[in-house]
């Protein structure tokens, strides 16, 4: 009974993983809960936590937690956000002010001027566009949960 199990369970799954084309990717409402119930015990000194979900050819996949404000930012890739739970105030567009190079393709300063402030919360989708300042402001007590799709890759 057993060998006939495994001989089952063999032939349901083996065929099936050989067929995917690389970089099928699925994750589940479930496993998205649980990584975003775990980043809280990650946090760094700055107070958030960073996860790199996958990472394929054309982008990258994070999930990031939040308890304090991002720093201002601009750079060339796209980034594409879905807010998984929490809220906070997200500033696009205008200038980054008192930049400083991140890394060769991205600038990082202390606040946006002239930009345009959103409120958002779990379940909002947001396309930052390439080269356009944005800013993650959270007040106290406020967190924020957010799964990032970087493209490409920065
Ligand atoms: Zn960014």
């Amino acid at each position: 009974m057993k060998k006939l199990l495994l001989a089952c369970l063999s032939f349901t799954f083996t065929p099936l993983a050989a067929s995917d084309p690389p970089n099928l990717a699925h994750w589940t409402s479930q496993e998205l809960k649980s990584l975003s119930e775990r980043l809280p015990s990650q946090m760094d000194e700055g107070k958030r936590a960073v996860e790199e979900m996958a990472r394929f050819g054309t982008h990258r996949v994070l999930m990031v937690y939040r308890e304090s404000s991002a720093p201002a930012a601009a750079h060339e890739h796209t980034d594409f956000y879905l807010i998984q739970g929490g809220e906070g105030k997200l500033v696009l567009g205008g200038e980054v002010v008192d930049p400083k190079p991140k890394t060769p393709t991205e600038v990082w300063g202390t606040s946006i001027r002239g930009g345009k402030a959103i409120q958002v919360k779990a379940g909002d989708i947001i396309n930052i566009p390439p080269n356009a300042a944005h800013q993650i402001l959270l007040e106290p007590g406020q967190n924020i949960t957010y799964l990032v799709v970087n493209v490409p890759i920065p």
